[in-house]
């Protein structure tokens, strides 16, 4: 968290305040709070932790949409903490940065449902398995039930004559942000509609 003997300078350049802001402020369950930019547009831009937040707010880039009601103070200002923040001016964004396939990414491209059964699913399956020269890429790579998982081994789908309920695609825009946002807040959830 922010020091209260230091003037951090933030990645922006911005100076805070001597004495920034009162420790009071407790981080989300399992890590420091983070906030949801969008751009301009109100598109969904990137996740930023709340030291950046801060400071995009104090640089007049964005300004704060989403708060949970938790105030930081400092001798001079008020500041709700920012969960979703808007910039206030367009960012043209050149490319995407591709989102790894983690387990929990594809887990959430495909809804927590199985690619075989439409149940439950808690494991990855490479569709092509990896032991046959399947690669680790997101059109490879489905969530899956264990139990399917575990009949299907390292067999491929023809050999068996199981078929996917949807072939398994590259996660675009704002699901593949939500896809690689370890734990998204729930304030962001009507913002990042795909
Ligand atoms: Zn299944």
């Amino acid at each position: 968290m922010l020091r209260t003997t230091e003037r951090p300078t933030t990645a922006v350049g911005v100076h805070l305040d001597r004495r920034p802001f009162p420790e009071t402020v407790a981080p989300e369950p399992g890590g420091l709070p983070r906030a949801l930019v969008l751009n301009a547009s109100r598109e969904p831009l990137c996740v930023v932790g709340v030291h950046r937040a801060v400071a995009l707010v104090l640089n007049g880039k964005a300004v704060v949409l989403e708060s949970d009601g938790h105030v930081l103070r400092s001798e001079r200002m008020q500041l709700p903490v920012p969960h979703v923040l808007c910039l206030t001016r367009y960012v043209h964004v050149p490319y995407r940065r591709s989102v790894t396939p983690t387990r929990r990414a594809v887990l959430a491209r495909d809804g927590h449902r199985c690619a075989y059964c439409a149940g439950s699913a808690d494991t990855v399956d490479h569709v092509h398995p990896r032991s046959r020269g399947g690669q680790h890429v997101w059109t490879n790579v489905v969530a899956a039930c264990s139990r399917c998982n575990h009949r299907k081994a390292d067999r491929l789908l023809s050999e068996i004559g199981w078929t996917l309920l949807q072939p398994p695609a590259d996660p675009r825009g704002s699901a593949a942000l939500l896809a690689a946002a370890v734990r998204p807040h729930p304030s962001w959830a009507a913002y990042l509609v795909a």
